[in-house]
């Protein structure tokens, strides 16, 4: 018997345990603290008023007889996938139902997908970035070049040109940076990757957080993508589904590969590994995304870009560099006085009891970073901004 050795090369996630650890020891030092957590990446805003009412209806379904629903189909039921296009209809994209693959979330959709593609593979990844696009390569074996993402080029990476590339992932609006392309620099990665026929995994999670029209909610915005990318999107931040479980992702019928069409293949793995979604689950989903529920879920969304202002607009004041938090509740900060990000996670814990994400826990160029989410209540995030205001005020 031969175990997957490439789980050996994984880099152990120490991460949010180092910060959990840290924040225990510091409360039992100083148990009257009230520390401020602002490094979460879930969402503190329940599910909207209709999405839950659906879901709870779609569940009393479930214990009828004559409601009952058992295997459903294969990509998700028409009455969701018809919301989903409806709602990129919204934005002004079009993309076709039978193309949609209704899933448990963007997290195992990116995972699984790299079963259409060979280990021997080149994977282009951004460095800082999302760890599950880097250990689920890790985990196939497959060579892996980093695209570093700096100060120097807004953290968002262009195509390197002369650099052999299979898969590239993109992710925009970014976690960890809030960083997001526009529409000439998507262009390049679509031109790039159909150049080199590669495939383009673009992580858009975070699409809904886009306020307005500059900048792509989607990677089918850019003419040439429906050839070389495959979308993957979620309603975890768009709608709060991060505990109720729902995503999708679009396989679009026009990518191809080796004279394979990657939309079959999809169906194949998902029929062949995957029973769908649960009917309550999708009920939910379709009223989130209909317009009623959509209002609902702005309103919350509203509640964080506005979280998110109070975050930059501090930051602003006292000098602090910073990117995200405009289309994106995730704001990314230098490390005032030249600290590195642990250093700046002690510093801030100690002077101010409020929590953050250290950047170098998202790669080697996030060294020197800071990640803050808008994603906690807003009163405590004003109270946060206040006493940073006041603990680094003088950060130059
Ligand atoms: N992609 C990115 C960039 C994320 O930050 C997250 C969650 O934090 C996900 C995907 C996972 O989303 P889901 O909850 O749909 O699995």
């Amino acid at each position: 018997m031969k175990i997957n050795r490439n789980y050996q090369n994984l880099e152990e996630s120490y991460l949010f345990s180092t910060i959990a650890g840290k924040v225990a020891a510091f409360q039992k030092e100083h148990p009257e603290a009230d520390v401020i957590r602002m490094g979460i990446g879930d969402v503190t805003l329940p599910l909207c008023e209709k999405a839950a009412d659906a879901f709870a209806r779609a569940a009393k379904e479930q214990g009828q007889e004559k409601t009952f629903h058992g295997y459903g189909p294969e990509q998700g039921y028409e009455f969701l996938r018809e919301a989903i296009r409806e709602y990129y209809a919204g934005f002004g994209v079009r993309v076709k139902a039978g193309d949609i693959f209704v899933s448990d979330g963007a997290k195992s959709d990116l995972g699984n997908i790299l079963d259409l593609f060979d280990a021997d593979n080149t994977v282009l990844i951004p460095d800082p970035v999302y760890p599950v696009y880097l250990d689920t390569n890790v985990m196939a074996g497959r060579r892996i070049w980093f695209l570093d993402a700096n100060a120097s080029n807004g953290f968002l990476p262009m195509p390197p040109e002369g650099q052999e590339a299979d898969l590239i992932y993109l992710c925009s609006p970014n976690n960890p940076t809030g960083a997001v392309y526009d529409r000439a620099q998507l262009k390049e990665w679509v031109d790039f990757a159909n150049r080199q026929g590669a495939v383009i995994l673009f992580d858009a999670a975070y699409e809904s957080f886009i306020d307005g029209g500059a900048f792509p909610r989607s990677i089918y915005e850019i003419e040439g993508a429906e050839t070389c990318a495959i979308e993957f999107c979620s309603l975890s931040k768009l709608a709060s589904f991060t505990g109720t479980r729902c995503g999708y992702t679009v396989v679009p019928e026009a990518l191809c590969r080796e004279g394979m069409s990657l939309r079959k293949m999809w169906l194949r793995r998902q029929t062949t590994k995957f029973n769908g979604v649960s009917y309550p689950v999708q009920r939910a989903a379709q009223a989130a995304l209909l317009p009623e529920g959509m209002a609902q879920c702005r309103a919350h969304l509203e509640v964080y870009r506005e979280s998110a202002r109070v975050i930059t607009e501090t930051l602003s004041a006292i000098g602090i560099w910073h990117i995200g938090g405009i289309h994106s509740p995730y704001v990314w900060m230098q490390c005032p006085h030249g600290m590195t990000s642990w250093d700046f996670f002690a510093d801030l814990l100690e002077k101010t009891g409020v929590v953050g994400t250290p950047g170098s826990g998202f790669g080697r160029n996030g060294e020197g970073y800071f990640r803050l989410t808008a994603f906690g209540r807003p009163d405590a995030t004003r109270e946060a901004m206040e006493r940073i205001r006041r603990a680094y005020g003088n950060a130059e």
